[in-house]
């Protein structure tokens, strides 16, 4: 399959987006360790506040980096859905399993009446999945969905999900900021030091979470 199938395009559709066919299906730049994937784009229409933050990026100084700007747009299933990442992302398993990334990253996009679905205290109860941490900017920071976390990552990987406000500039740059910080992170232990300075509580938090779905807690 080529690239650009795999990022959601087919021949047959031509509309407004089709400049990027050929930019948004998977990219690899550098080599060696460590592996880090970064997906966006992932369902429905969240392309449009994320894809461009991951074309901007620019290869890493040490190890891999490899991108995923646009997964699949269009229709919109959860990735908390175990279907997901058997159709509507089987591009981001496929990159999975022919890297082995120790660093993967989604870039998500939320619209801001939805902030306390996604970062409300009864998130877990209502979803089995704990509640995103706000960082900065209206960026939500939170954990992959059990069903990619478990099965093709080992338990030291470092996994996390991004949401990015939608229609918010200051929140993709905060954003990219983050992805900028993580494409140089060589470790899942380095990059929680970094957040440990930076933001501590949501560092905390992010460690309770972790411990708590690998049942140390
Ligand atoms: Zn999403």
């Amino acid at each position: 399959m080529k690239a650009d199938e795999k990022a959601g395009f087919s021949p047959n559709k031509h509309n407004c987006t089709d400049k990027y066919a050929n930019e948004t299906g998977l990219k690899v730049y550098g080599h060696g360790k460590p592996v880090r994937l970064f997906a966006a784009g992932l369902h429905g229409d969240e392309w449009r506040d994320t894809t461009e933050i991951l074309m901007k990026i620019e290869p890493p100084e040490k190890g891999t980096l490899a991108l995923i700007p646009l997964v699949k747009r269009g229709e919109y299933t959860s990735t908390l859905d175990p279907a997901y990442y058997q159709v509507m992302g089987l591009s981001i398993l496929e990159a999975i399993e022919d890297l082995n990334p120790e660093i993967y990253i989604e870039l998500h996009s939320y619209s801001r009446e939805n902030l306390e679905k996604l970062a409300g205290r009864d998130r877990l109860e209502r979803t089995g999945v704990p509640a995103y941490s706000v960082l900065k900017a209206g960026v939500l920071l939170g954990s992959v969905s059990p069903w990619i976390r478990r099965k093709y990552f080992p338990k030291e990987a470092l996994c996390l999900s991004f949401e990015v406000q939608k229609g918010n500039s200051r929140s993709r740059e905060f954003a990219a900021s983050m992805l900028e910080v993580l494409k140089e992170t060589e470790s899942r232990d380095e990059f929680v030091e970094y957040l440990r300075k930076e933001f501590p509580e949501q560092a905390r938090k992010a460690i309770e979470d972790y411990r708590r779905f690998y049942g140390e807690i």
